[in-house]
């Protein structure tokens, strides 16, 4: 799961950007209301949420938020920002965000809204399996044949978006886009790292991966089917 965090504070980035990474998400940070826009543009089916600071240089997060609303109508919009008054709140919700939350915030209730917003956004389950293995995305944990195995983030957000695209070949470009963040340097055999520690936990002995490489390609999880 992507995140956008545009926000000119580097205090707020920061904390913003280890808070959620430790969360699992793969986060990207601008500093300036243009460069926003155009991360925003560049990957815009890529981010599950935007949060958006509302005074910035280069660009208003009002201006960006109206800007994404033309080229985007669901992708979650949360705006933090030091504007408390009610008429600035409605505002911020009028121009297309989804959620207002005011500074300053407690890390928790943002990642409550955060979870909130996804939880909205989600046309299907957040239970996922295929093969055996089945995950809860809400309790954060992963069984094979009823037997609870842990992960790291990154490991569980690598299987949770091959399990969310199961019986598809999700290509090594997407899983980079999704899985990791911008500043990820393209070195493609991280990738094979984490294939690795996945099927490690997760296959059995004598038996054919879980996990099939499409060569030159990418991975697939199959369905039951
Ligand atoms: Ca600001």
């Amino acid at each position: 799961m992507r995140i956008l965090i545009v926000e000119d504070e580097a205090f707020i980035a920061n904390f913003l950007r280890d808070g959620l990474e430790e969360e699992g998400f793969a986060v990207d940070v601008a500093d300036n209301g243009k460069k926003g826009l155009q991360l925003a543009f560049d990957s815009m089916d890529e981010y599950d949420v935007i949060l958006l600071d509302w005074m910035l240089p280069g660009m208003s997060g009002i201006e960006i938020c109206r800007n994404i609303r033309l080229e985007n109508k669901t992708v979650p919009i949360i705006f933090l920002t030091a504007k408390d008054t009610v008429d600035d709140v409605v505002f911020g919700l009028k121009t297309g965000a989804n959620d207002y939350i005011r500074k300053p915030f407690s890390f928790e209730e943002l990642l409550a809204r955060i979870q909130v917003l996804m939880r909205k956004n989600e046309t299907e389950s957040v239970v996922f399996s295929a093969l055996g293995i089945e995950m809860n995305i809400e309790k954060h944990t992963v069984t094979k044949n009823s037997r609870q195995i842990e992960f790291t983030q990154k490991e569980f957000s690598l299987l949770e978006y091959l399990l969310r695209n199961k019986g598809k070949v999700c290509r090594r470009t997407r899983i980079i886009e999704k899985v990791w963040d911008i500043h990820f340097d393209y070195d493609n055999s991280v990738i094979d790292v984490y294939i690795n520690a996945l099927r490690k936990k997760l296959d059995e002995p004598g038996k054919p991966s879980v996990i099939t490489t499409v060569r030159g390609v990418g991975y697939k999880i199959e369905t039951d089917e």
